[in-house]
């Protein structure tokens, strides 16, 4: 239920409301607009008599909303969240407007490898860096990443370049590891991991939630709403694309989503053309594709080397290829 509340209620007003919400059992998520103060009311909201609430002095309208999402809904928070990453001048905005290129390798390999990267990308036009430390292969036996050890060089190559730092958690015991990561990336096989996300939302930190391998546009923000009922609303969905049953392409990008969850949700949502693909040819037409359809920023897979990559060297552009994508994906952006 939301209570949208008319303009110039002063806070001692907004307070009694909200202790007098909080007596009936229902919990309060306040969304102050520029314009509107809109209360989200989430729990057992049956107990509340809306006719009364209705008819307070100060409340211009209530609504009972229907989704099972509430604080990543757009009804609980009309204006588009904007997630900053990072601190000082290099903070990257995304959202509301700000768009932005997360680029770097699947794996982080090695120093001189992350390093090199790291600048390439830069220079090209990504404003953070991407790179895999512990990675969720399909495989026991394949490269299952450097783990902490891939994070002490993607803090280097942070300081080399100043590119705040993208990488996926997989598990709440490594918690402490992440502490000084920039965005902490979910990945789409942790999208349902509700003790995880649960964890996150404790965190004051920027989350990167990728879509499940075939998760429901509405089991996807109710992931987001995890992590958001905890407190932490500073949450960035990533389209990733979805199983299908052609084997052309790894999966199948979902660019209608992009207008859905803006419908659907504040959130910021960013597309990964790279995993949507999985291959190096077809990147270039969807990040532009993904750019016009109104993503909030991309995350590509970029390699010095891609034919001898630990992981996913197939889908992952040559610096070069990156610049010319970046080019044209700012040539797209200045339609907005
Ligand atoms: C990744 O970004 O490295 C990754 C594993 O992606 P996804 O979770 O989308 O498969
Ligand atoms: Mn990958």
């Amino acid at each position: 239920m939301i209570a949208v509340l008319k303009n110039g209620v002063s806070d001692v007003q907004k307070s009694s409301l909200i202790n007098w919400l909080r007596a009936q059992g229902v919990e309060v998520h306040i969304c102050e607009g520029k314009f509107q103060t809109i209360f989200g009311l989430i729990g057992e909201t049956s107990q509340i008599d809306i006719d009364l609430l209705n008819g307070l002095e100060i409340i211009d309208h209530v609504t009972r909303i229907s989704e099972p999402f509430k604080c990543a809904n757009r009804r609980f928070h009309p204006n588009d969240t904007i997630v900053e990453i990072g601190s000082g001048k290099n903070m990257v905005k995304i959202g509301g407007g700000n768009f932005a290129i997360i680029a770097g390798p699947c794996s982080v390999e090695s120093e001189e490898q992350i390093i090199g990267i790291a600048e390439d990308v830069k220079r090209s036009g990504a404003t953070l860096l991407r790179g895999g430390a512990f990675k969720p292969r399909t495989s026991p036996y394949d490269f299952q990443g450097l783990r902490g050890e891939g994070l002490e060089l993607l803090r280097k190559a942070r300081k080399a370049t100043g590119l705040p730092i993208v990488t996926e958690i997989m598990s709440a015991s490594h918690l402490d590891l992440f502490e000084d990561v920039d965005l902490i990336q979910v990945g789409a096989r942790n999208m349902q991991n509700f003790e995880l996300l649960k964890e996150l939302g404790k965190l004051n930190k920027p989350i990167l939630l990728k879509r499940g391998l075939s998760s429901t546009l509405k089991e996807w923000l109710m992931s987001a709403e995890y992590i958001m009922s905890e407190g932490n609303e500073n949450i960035i969905l990533c389209e990733r694309g979805i199983r299908s049953y052609d084997p052309y392409t790894r999966n199948v990008l979902d660019l209608a989503a992009i207008p859905m969850v803006k419908e659907l949700s504040h959130l910021p949502i960013i597309v990964d053309p790279s995993h949507a693909t999985g291959k190096r040819s077809l990147v270039e037409s969807m990040s532009m594709a993904a750019t016009a359809a109104g993503a909030d920023g991309l995350i590509i897979e970029v390699h010095n080397d891609p034919e001898h990559a630990l992981c996913d060297g197939a889908q992952s552009l040559t610096p070069e290829q990156f610049t010319k994508v970046a080019g044209k994906v700012s040539e797209i952006r200045k339609l907005f």
